[in-house]
């Protein structure tokens, strides 16, 4: 079976040369860049989940329950 001799690292995404360098340690800075990255979609989908929430009933409910209750608080 043909294997591609570079490959990515699952974790921080660089592209490995297996031949060079098969135990392969990540940065931790390259590897929570590229995590940031690939999470990129689910932040944007938590960000607009919530922004439809709050266009909701019970959204629109909770937020006037919230501001109602700051009013109250001070
Ligand atoms: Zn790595």
């Amino acid at each position: 079976m043909f294997e591609s001799r570079f490959m990515p690292c699952p974790e921080c995404g660089a592209s490995l040369d297996r031949q060079i360098e098969p135990n392969h340690e990540c940065s931790t800075e390259r590897r929570a860049e590229y995590q940031m990255f690939a999470l990129r979609d689910e932040i944007a989908q938590l960000e607009a989940g919530v922004q439809h929430y709050l266009g909701t009933t019970l959204g629109r409910f909770e937020t006037w329950l919230a501001a109602r209750k700051v009013r109250s608080a001070g």
